[in-house]
Protein backbone atom coordinates (compact mmCIF):
# COMPACT_ATOMS: atom_id res chain seq x y z
CA UNK A 1 0.00 0.00 0.00
CA UNK A 2 2.97 2.66 0.64
CA UNK A 3 4.05 4.25 -1.90
CA UNK A 4 7.56 5.98 -2.05
CA UNK A 5 7.24 10.00 -2.29
CA UNK A 6 7.07 11.44 -5.70
CA UNK A 7 5.68 7.75 -7.29
CA UNK A 8 2.32 6.86 -8.04
CA UNK A 9 1.04 8.22 -5.13
CA UNK A 10 -2.91 8.23 -4.37
CA UNK A 11 -4.89 9.83 -1.61
CA UNK A 12 -7.36 7.88 -2.25
CA UNK A 13 -6.84 5.15 0.81
CA UNK A 14 -8.81 2.25 1.47
CA UNK A 15 -9.18 1.41 5.00
CA UNK A 16 -7.36 4.58 6.30
CA UNK A 17 -9.59 5.05 9.02
CA UNK A 18 -9.38 1.66 10.30
CA UNK A 19 -5.84 1.60 10.74
CA UNK A 20 -3.85 2.46 14.31
CA UNK A 21 -2.24 5.98 14.55
CA UNK A 22 1.05 4.30 13.85
CA UNK A 23 0.48 2.34 10.77
CA UNK A 24 -1.33 5.54 9.91
CA UNK A 25 1.81 7.58 10.39
CA UNK A 26 4.06 4.83 8.83
CA UNK A 27 1.56 5.48 5.33
CA UNK A 28 1.77 8.98 5.14
CA UNK A 29 5.37 8.76 6.15
CA UNK A 30 5.80 6.97 3.00
CA UNK A 31 3.52 8.55 0.91
CA UNK A 32 5.66 11.96 1.77
CA UNK A 33 8.91 10.77 1.76
CA UNK A 34 9.49 12.23 5.65
CA UNK A 35 12.81 11.32 7.49
CA UNK A 36 13.05 9.13 10.47
CA UNK A 37 13.55 12.02 12.60
CA UNK A 38 9.85 13.13 11.06
CA UNK A 39 8.46 10.02 11.97
CA UNK A 40 9.67 9.98 15.58
CA UNK A 41 8.38 13.44 16.30
CA UNK A 42 5.10 12.64 15.07
CA UNK A 43 4.56 9.04 16.57
CA UNK A 44 5.37 10.98 20.04
CA UNK A 45 1.84 12.32 21.22
CA UNK A 46 3.42 14.49 24.16
CA UNK A 47 1.22 14.25 26.70
CA UNK A 48 -1.94 12.95 25.10
CA UNK A 49 -2.61 9.42 25.24
CA UNK A 50 -2.55 8.07 21.20
CA UNK A 51 -5.67 6.09 21.96
CA UNK A 52 -7.65 9.38 23.84
CA UNK A 53 -6.66 11.46 20.56
CA UNK A 54 -7.60 8.81 18.20
CA UNK A 55 -11.09 9.35 19.56
CA UNK A 56 -11.30 12.76 19.49
CA UNK A 57 -11.21 13.08 15.79
CA UNK A 58 -10.90 11.14 12.66
CA UNK A 59 -7.46 9.83 10.99
CA UNK A 60 -4.59 10.62 13.43
CA UNK A 61 -1.21 10.53 13.55
CA UNK A 62 -0.21 12.31 15.70
CA UNK A 63 -0.50 15.72 17.99
CA UNK A 64 0.73 19.25 17.67
CA UNK A 65 1.55 20.77 21.53
CA UNK A 66 1.38 24.50 21.70
CA UNK A 67 2.65 25.96 24.52
CA UNK A 68 0.22 27.16 27.75
CA UNK A 69 1.70 29.85 29.65
CA UNK A 70 -0.26 32.05 32.38
CA UNK A 71 -1.68 35.21 33.18
CA UNK A 72 -0.76 36.68 36.53
CA UNK A 73 -1.81 39.82 38.28
CA UNK A 74 -5.55 39.10 36.88
CA UNK A 75 -7.81 40.06 39.64
CA UNK A 76 -11.78 39.28 38.24
CA UNK A 77 -14.44 40.38 40.33
CA UNK A 78 -12.07 40.91 43.92
CA UNK A 79 -10.46 37.69 43.46
CA UNK A 80 -7.16 36.47 42.14
CA UNK A 81 -6.96 34.13 39.40
CA UNK A 82 -4.32 32.63 37.12
CA UNK A 83 -5.25 32.08 33.75
CA UNK A 84 -3.78 28.93 31.52
CA UNK A 85 -3.48 30.59 27.86
CA UNK A 86 -2.25 27.93 24.85
CA UNK A 87 -0.89 29.55 22.24
CA UNK A 88 1.59 29.90 19.39
CA UNK A 89 2.11 33.22 19.02
CA UNK A 90 4.79 35.00 21.34
CA UNK A 91 3.76 38.54 23.29
CA UNK A 92 0.21 37.38 23.90
CA UNK A 93 0.64 35.95 27.54
CA UNK A 94 3.07 38.95 28.50
CA UNK A 95 0.17 41.73 26.90
CA UNK A 96 -2.29 40.49 29.49
CA UNK A 97 0.19 40.31 32.44
CA UNK A 98 1.22 43.56 31.56
CA UNK A 99 -2.39 44.99 31.02
CA UNK A 100 -3.89 43.06 34.23
CA UNK A 101 -0.14 44.76 36.51
CA UNK A 102 -2.00 48.51 35.86
CA UNK A 103 -5.09 47.94 37.07
CA UNK A 104 -4.65 45.42 39.79
CA UNK A 105 -5.45 47.61 42.81
CA UNK A 106 -9.03 47.73 41.34
CA UNK A 107 -9.18 44.56 39.04
CA UNK A 108 -11.60 43.75 36.37
CA UNK A 109 -15.65 43.21 36.94
CA UNK A 110 -17.31 40.61 34.94
CA UNK A 111 -21.24 40.00 34.34
CA UNK A 112 -23.47 37.13 31.74
CA UNK A 113 -26.34 37.50 30.06
CA UNK A 114 -27.06 34.06 30.96
CA UNK A 115 -26.41 30.86 29.44
CA UNK A 116 -28.94 30.76 26.34
CA UNK A 117 -27.98 29.53 23.14
CA UNK A 118 -29.94 29.24 19.82
CA UNK A 119 -31.08 26.54 18.05
CA UNK A 120 -32.64 27.15 14.26
CA UNK A 121 -34.86 25.19 11.95
CA UNK A 122 -35.59 26.59 8.86
CA UNK A 123 -39.01 25.62 6.78
CA UNK A 124 -39.04 26.54 3.20
CA UNK A 125 -42.21 26.46 0.79
CA UNK A 126 -44.15 27.85 2.82
CA UNK A 127 -47.58 28.93 1.73
CA UNK A 128 -48.90 31.42 4.33
CA UNK A 129 -45.25 32.57 6.43
CA UNK A 130 -47.03 35.25 8.64
CA UNK A 131 -49.86 32.42 9.09
CA UNK A 132 -47.72 29.33 9.69
CA UNK A 133 -45.55 31.60 12.44
CA UNK A 134 -48.34 32.40 15.09
CA UNK A 135 -49.44 28.71 14.48
CA UNK A 136 -46.06 27.73 16.00
CA UNK A 137 -45.88 30.23 18.50
CA UNK A 138 -49.13 28.64 19.48
CA UNK A 139 -47.25 25.24 19.90
CA UNK A 140 -44.91 26.84 22.87
CA UNK A 141 -46.11 24.27 25.62
CA UNK A 142 -45.97 21.01 23.43
CA UNK A 143 -42.21 22.39 22.15
CA UNK A 144 -41.00 23.03 25.68
CA UNK A 145 -42.35 19.37 26.41
CA UNK A 146 -39.97 17.94 23.16
CA UNK A 147 -36.88 19.79 23.48
CA UNK A 148 -36.93 19.22 27.61
CA UNK A 149 -37.86 15.27 26.95
CA UNK A 150 -34.51 15.45 24.90
CA UNK A 151 -32.32 15.79 27.53
CA UNK A 152 -33.18 15.26 30.92
CA UNK A 153 -29.68 15.67 32.72
CA UNK A 154 -30.14 19.19 31.45
CA UNK A 155 -33.50 19.85 32.73
CA UNK A 156 -32.58 17.94 36.45
CA UNK A 157 -29.64 20.53 36.28
CA UNK A 158 -31.88 23.61 35.68
CA UNK A 159 -31.39 24.07 32.30
CA UNK A 160 -33.76 23.03 29.20
CA UNK A 161 -35.80 24.95 26.73
CA UNK A 162 -36.61 28.94 27.92
CA UNK A 163 -37.84 30.68 25.17
CA UNK A 164 -39.73 30.28 21.40
CA UNK A 165 -38.73 32.82 18.52
CA UNK A 166 -40.23 32.43 15.06
CA UNK A 167 -38.57 35.06 12.13
CA UNK A 168 -39.47 35.69 9.08
CA UNK A 169 -36.39 35.94 6.30
CA UNK A 170 -36.77 37.68 2.86
CA UNK A 171 -34.76 35.02 0.49
CA UNK A 172 -34.67 35.05 -3.43
CA UNK A 173 -36.32 31.89 -2.80
CA UNK A 174 -39.40 32.98 -0.95
CA UNK A 175 -39.90 33.72 2.53
CA UNK A 176 -38.30 31.68 4.93
CA UNK A 177 -39.96 30.67 8.65
CA UNK A 178 -36.91 30.33 10.93
CA UNK A 179 -37.95 28.76 14.95
CA UNK A 180 -35.72 29.95 17.32
CA UNK A 181 -35.41 27.49 20.23
CA UNK A 182 -34.00 29.08 22.87
CA UNK A 183 -32.56 27.15 25.24
CA UNK A 184 -30.60 27.02 29.16
CA UNK A 185 -27.89 25.03 28.69
CA UNK A 186 -25.61 25.45 32.28
CA UNK A 187 -22.52 24.31 32.19
CA UNK A 188 -22.27 22.81 28.64
CA UNK A 189 -21.64 24.86 25.94
CA UNK A 190 -24.57 23.42 24.33
CA UNK A 191 -24.17 22.75 20.71
CA UNK A 192 -24.92 19.00 20.56
CA UNK A 193 -28.11 19.42 23.17
CA UNK A 194 -29.33 21.92 20.89
CA UNK A 195 -29.21 20.18 17.84
CA UNK A 196 -30.90 17.25 19.04
CA UNK A 197 -33.77 19.49 20.15
CA UNK A 198 -33.80 21.11 16.73
CA UNK A 199 -33.49 17.68 14.86
CA UNK A 200 -36.24 16.32 17.35
CA UNK A 201 -39.15 18.82 16.28
CA UNK A 202 -38.17 19.36 12.77
CA UNK A 203 -40.97 16.99 11.54
CA UNK A 204 -43.80 19.09 13.69
CA UNK A 205 -42.56 22.24 12.25
CA UNK A 206 -42.73 21.03 8.99
CA UNK A 207 -46.57 20.01 9.65
CA UNK A 208 -47.44 22.99 11.70
CA UNK A 209 -45.75 25.19 8.80
CA UNK A 210 -47.31 23.42 5.76
CA UNK A 211 -43.79 23.82 4.31
CA UNK A 212 -40.18 21.39 4.07
CA UNK A 213 -37.60 21.71 6.37
CA UNK A 214 -33.96 22.01 5.80
CA UNK A 215 -31.38 22.91 8.36
CA UNK A 216 -31.48 22.50 12.32
CA UNK A 217 -28.42 23.72 14.08
CA UNK A 218 -27.36 25.99 16.57
CA UNK A 219 -26.38 29.33 16.01
CA UNK A 220 -22.67 30.46 16.45
CA UNK A 221 -24.30 34.03 17.38
CA UNK A 222 -24.83 33.44 21.04
CA UNK A 223 -26.26 36.97 21.53
CA UNK A 224 -28.36 35.12 24.43
CA UNK A 225 -24.95 34.61 26.17
CA UNK A 226 -23.00 37.84 26.33
CA UNK A 227 -19.93 38.47 28.42
CA UNK A 228 -18.84 41.56 29.68
CA UNK A 229 -15.89 43.11 31.31
CA UNK A 230 -14.60 46.59 32.02
CA UNK A 231 -12.20 47.91 34.23
CA UNK A 232 -10.71 51.52 34.94
CA UNK A 233 -7.26 52.30 34.40
CA UNK A 234 -5.71 55.55 36.05
CA UNK A 235 -4.28 57.98 33.52
CA UNK A 236 -1.15 58.42 35.96
CA UNK A 237 -0.63 54.40 36.00
CA UNK A 238 -0.48 54.29 32.47
CA UNK A 239 1.57 56.64 31.11
CA UNK A 240 -0.67 59.97 31.34
CA UNK A 241 -3.06 61.82 29.83
CA UNK A 242 -1.60 61.63 26.29
CA UNK A 243 -1.06 57.44 26.65
CA UNK A 244 -5.02 57.38 27.95
CA UNK A 245 -6.05 59.80 24.78
CA UNK A 246 -3.95 57.67 22.46
CA UNK A 247 -5.56 54.71 23.60
CA UNK A 248 -8.99 56.34 23.23
CA UNK A 249 -8.19 57.61 19.70
CA UNK A 250 -7.41 53.78 18.86
CA UNK A 251 -10.78 52.61 19.73
CA UNK A 252 -12.57 55.42 17.87
CA UNK A 253 -10.56 54.46 14.61
CA UNK A 254 -11.12 50.50 14.83
CA UNK A 255 -15.32 51.83 15.87
CA UNK A 256 -15.08 53.57 12.67
CA UNK A 257 -13.11 51.59 10.51
CA UNK A 258 -13.85 47.97 9.48
CA UNK A 259 -10.22 47.79 8.54
CA UNK A 260 -9.07 48.59 11.97
CA UNK A 261 -11.21 46.56 13.42
CA UNK A 262 -10.71 43.14 12.08
CA UNK A 263 -6.99 43.97 13.33
CA UNK A 264 -8.44 45.21 16.90
CA UNK A 265 -10.23 42.42 17.25
CA UNK A 266 -7.80 39.54 16.32
CA UNK A 267 -5.84 41.59 19.12
CA UNK A 268 -8.59 40.61 21.53
CA UNK A 269 -9.20 37.39 20.05
CA UNK A 270 -5.36 36.68 20.52
CA UNK A 271 -6.28 36.47 24.50
CA UNK A 272 -9.35 34.97 24.31
CA UNK A 273 -8.96 31.87 22.03
CA UNK A 274 -6.11 31.07 23.85
CA UNK A 275 -8.08 30.62 27.04
CA UNK A 276 -10.79 29.11 25.33
CA UNK A 277 -8.15 26.65 23.77
CA UNK A 278 -6.46 25.98 26.95
CA UNK A 279 -9.40 24.63 28.29
CA UNK A 280 -10.71 22.40 25.85
CA UNK A 281 -13.38 24.85 23.98
CA UNK A 282 -14.17 24.77 20.78
CA UNK A 283 -11.74 28.38 19.12
CA UNK A 284 -14.01 28.29 16.02
CA UNK A 285 -17.46 28.81 17.68
CA UNK A 286 -16.15 31.26 19.56
CA UNK A 287 -14.64 33.69 16.70
CA UNK A 288 -17.90 32.88 14.69
CA UNK A 289 -20.03 34.36 17.38
CA UNK A 290 -17.49 37.04 18.63
CA UNK A 291 -17.43 38.23 14.82
CA UNK A 292 -20.54 38.39 14.03
CA UNK A 293 -21.30 40.30 17.21
CA UNK A 294 -18.76 42.40 16.09
CA UNK A 295 -21.03 43.27 12.89
CA UNK A 296 -24.48 43.14 14.37
CA UNK A 297 -25.28 46.75 13.62
CA UNK A 298 -24.68 46.54 10.15
CA UNK A 299 -21.03 47.27 9.98
CA UNK A 300 -18.40 45.60 11.32
CA UNK A 301 -16.93 47.37 14.57
CA UNK A 302 -14.72 46.93 17.84
CA UNK A 303 -15.73 44.97 20.47
CA UNK A 304 -14.39 47.01 22.92
CA UNK A 305 -14.67 50.43 24.50
CA UNK A 306 -12.77 53.29 25.78
CA UNK A 307 -13.79 56.53 27.37
CA UNK A 308 -12.29 58.95 29.59
CA UNK A 309 -14.55 58.79 33.11
CA UNK A 310 -15.51 61.67 35.34
CA UNK A 311 -11.97 61.75 37.29
CA UNK A 312 -10.25 61.67 33.53
CA UNK A 313 -9.57 57.82 33.91
CA UNK A 314 -9.66 55.42 31.13
CA UNK A 315 -12.79 53.31 31.64
CA UNK A 316 -13.02 50.46 29.05
CA UNK A 317 -15.32 47.92 28.85
CA UNK A 318 -15.85 44.23 26.30
CA UNK A 319 -19.45 43.06 25.38
CA UNK A 320 -19.24 39.68 23.59
CA UNK A 321 -20.87 36.04 22.77
CA UNK A 322 -18.99 33.37 25.05
CA UNK A 323 -20.23 29.72 24.27
CA UNK A 324 -18.18 28.03 26.45
CA UNK A 325 -18.57 24.79 28.97
CA UNK A 326 -17.03 22.87 31.26
CA UNK A 327 -18.57 19.59 30.25
CA UNK A 328 -18.80 18.24 26.64
CA UNK A 329 -16.32 18.35 23.90
CA UNK A 330 -13.18 18.04 24.50
CA UNK A 331 -13.08 20.01 28.30
CA UNK A 332 -13.75 16.74 30.24
CA UNK A 333 -11.66 14.73 28.09
CA UNK A 334 -9.04 16.30 27.45
CA UNK A 335 -6.40 15.83 30.55
CA UNK A 336 -4.54 19.02 29.45
CA UNK A 337 -8.18 20.91 29.70
CA UNK A 338 -8.90 19.71 32.82
CA UNK A 339 -5.85 20.49 34.38
CA UNK A 340 -6.40 24.64 33.11
CA UNK A 341 -9.65 24.35 34.25
CA UNK A 342 -8.36 23.01 37.69
CA UNK A 343 -6.03 25.87 37.39
CA UNK A 344 -8.21 28.55 37.09
CA UNK A 345 -10.76 26.97 39.89
CA UNK A 346 -13.80 27.55 37.74
CA UNK A 347 -17.18 25.37 38.91
CA UNK A 348 -19.53 26.84 36.30
CA UNK A 349 -19.03 27.94 32.88
CA UNK A 350 -20.98 31.61 33.33
CA UNK A 351 -17.25 32.10 35.38
CA UNK A 352 -15.29 30.83 32.72
CA UNK A 353 -16.93 33.47 30.30
CA UNK A 354 -16.40 35.91 32.83
CA UNK A 355 -12.66 35.56 32.99
CA UNK A 356 -12.23 35.20 29.22
CA UNK A 357 -13.99 38.15 28.65
CA UNK A 358 -11.79 40.11 31.23
CA UNK A 359 -8.70 38.17 29.64
CA UNK A 360 -9.74 39.88 26.39
CA UNK A 361 -9.99 43.49 27.51
CA UNK A 362 -6.72 43.04 28.92
CA UNK A 363 -5.10 41.72 25.87
CA UNK A 364 -6.90 44.28 24.28
CA UNK A 365 -5.89 47.43 26.47
CA UNK A 366 -1.95 46.32 26.26
CA UNK A 367 -2.25 46.34 22.20
CA UNK A 368 -3.54 49.72 21.81
CA UNK A 369 -0.92 51.06 24.65
CA UNK A 370 1.45 49.58 23.05
CA UNK A 371 -0.06 51.11 19.37
CA UNK A 372 -0.60 54.35 20.60
CA UNK A 373 2.68 54.67 22.27
CA UNK A 374 5.97 52.85 21.05
CA UNK A 375 4.40 50.95 18.51
CA UNK A 376 4.00 46.73 18.73
CA UNK A 377 6.93 46.14 17.31
CA UNK A 378 9.27 46.90 20.56
CA UNK A 379 7.52 44.62 22.74
CA UNK A 380 6.56 42.04 20.25
CA UNK A 381 10.42 41.99 18.58
CA UNK A 382 12.29 40.96 22.02
CA UNK A 383 9.68 37.73 21.56
CA UNK A 384 9.89 37.28 17.82
CA UNK A 385 13.28 37.82 18.02
CA UNK A 386 13.84 34.39 20.10
CA UNK A 387 11.92 32.53 17.62
CA UNK A 388 13.90 33.93 14.42
CA UNK A 389 17.12 32.96 16.84
CA UNK A 390 15.76 29.36 16.54
CA UNK A 391 14.80 29.34 12.90
CA UNK A 392 18.48 30.24 12.49
CA UNK A 393 19.67 27.10 14.01
CA UNK A 394 19.99 28.67 17.77
CA UNK A 395 19.69 25.91 20.31
CA UNK A 396 20.01 25.98 24.08
CA UNK A 397 21.23 29.63 25.57
CA UNK A 398 22.58 30.13 21.95
CA UNK A 399 19.13 31.58 21.58
CA UNK A 400 18.57 34.42 24.38
CA UNK A 401 22.44 35.29 23.00
CA UNK A 402 21.18 35.75 19.63
CA UNK A 403 18.17 37.38 20.34
CA UNK A 404 19.39 39.86 22.22
CA UNK A 405 21.70 40.89 19.77
CA UNK A 406 19.46 40.90 17.08
CA UNK A 407 17.59 43.06 19.55
CA UNK A 408 20.37 45.49 20.10
CA UNK A 409 21.19 45.69 15.83
CA UNK A 410 17.46 47.00 15.73
CA UNK A 411 17.64 43.78 12.94
CA UNK A 412 15.39 41.30 13.85
CA UNK A 413 16.06 39.07 10.55
CA UNK A 414 16.77 35.66 9.45
CA UNK A 415 19.41 36.31 7.89
CA UNK A 416 21.19 38.63 10.31
CA UNK A 417 20.27 35.64 12.95
CA UNK A 418 22.44 33.41 10.62
CA UNK A 419 25.77 35.74 10.87
CA UNK A 420 24.79 36.27 14.68
CA UNK A 421 24.49 32.59 15.13
CA UNK A 422 28.12 32.35 13.20
CA UNK A 423 29.89 35.20 15.58
CA UNK A 424 27.97 33.27 18.84
CA UNK A 425 29.64 29.98 18.03
CA UNK A 426 33.18 31.37 16.95
CA UNK A 427 33.71 33.42 20.30
P1 LIG B 1 -22.17 17.40 24.99
O1 LIG B 1 -23.37 17.04 24.20
O2 LIG B 1 -21.00 16.51 24.90
O3 LIG B 1 -22.53 17.56 26.53
C1 LIG B 1 -23.63 18.30 26.96
C2 LIG B 1 -24.56 17.38 27.72
O4 LIG B 1 -23.96 17.02 28.97
C3 LIG B 1 -25.86 18.05 28.07
O5 LIG B 1 -26.75 17.93 27.00
C4 LIG B 1 -26.29 17.33 29.34
O6 LIG B 1 -27.08 16.21 29.02
C5 LIG B 1 -24.97 16.81 29.93
N1 LIG B 1 -24.55 17.53 31.17
C6 LIG B 1 -24.03 16.94 32.27
N2 LIG B 1 -23.72 17.87 33.20
C7 LIG B 1 -24.06 19.07 32.70
C8 LIG B 1 -23.98 20.42 33.18
N3 LIG B 1 -23.49 20.72 34.39
N4 LIG B 1 -24.41 21.42 32.39
C9 LIG B 1 -24.90 21.15 31.17
N5 LIG B 1 -25.02 19.90 30.66
C10 LIG B 1 -24.59 18.86 31.41
O7 LIG B 1 -21.64 18.86 24.65
P2 LIG B 1 -22.29 20.16 24.05
O8 LIG B 1 -21.85 21.27 24.94
O9 LIG B 1 -23.75 20.02 23.78
O10 LIG B 1 -21.53 20.28 22.65
C11 LIG B 1 -20.26 20.83 22.56
C12 LIG B 1 -19.52 20.25 21.38
O11 LIG B 1 -20.26 20.43 20.18
C13 LIG B 1 -18.19 20.92 21.15
O12 LIG B 1 -17.21 19.91 20.99
C14 LIG B 1 -18.37 21.63 19.81
O13 LIG B 1 -17.15 21.71 19.12
C15 LIG B 1 -19.36 20.77 19.12
N6 LIG B 1 -20.15 21.32 18.02
C16 LIG B 1 -20.15 22.66 17.70
C17 LIG B 1 -20.92 23.13 16.66
C18 LIG B 1 -20.93 24.61 16.35
O14 LIG B 1 -20.40 25.38 17.15
N7 LIG B 1 -21.51 25.06 15.25
C19 LIG B 1 -21.71 22.24 15.92
C20 LIG B 1 -21.70 20.89 16.28
C21 LIG B 1 -20.93 20.43 17.33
Amino acid sequence: MTSAAGSNRSSRIAGFHKLSPRDRLDLVAGFAGLDEAQVAHLANMGNLDPMLADKLIENVIGTMNIPVGVATNMKIDGEDVLVPMATEESSVVAAVCNAAKQVYETGFFTSVSGNLMIAQVQAVDVADPAGARIRILEKRDEIKAACDACDPVLVSLGGGFRDLEVRLLDTPSGTMVVTHLIVDTRDAMGANAVNTMAEKLAPSIAAWSGGRVYLRILSNLADRRLARARAVWKAADIGGEAVRDGIVSAYEFAAADPYRAATHNKGIMNGISAVVLATGNDTRAVEAGAHAYAARSGRYSSLTTYEVDKDGNLSASIELPLAVGLIGGATKVHPTARACLAILGVTTAERLARIIAAVGLAQNFSALKALATTGIQKGHMALHAQNIAMMAGAVGEEIDRVARLLVERASVRMDVAQKVLEEVRGN
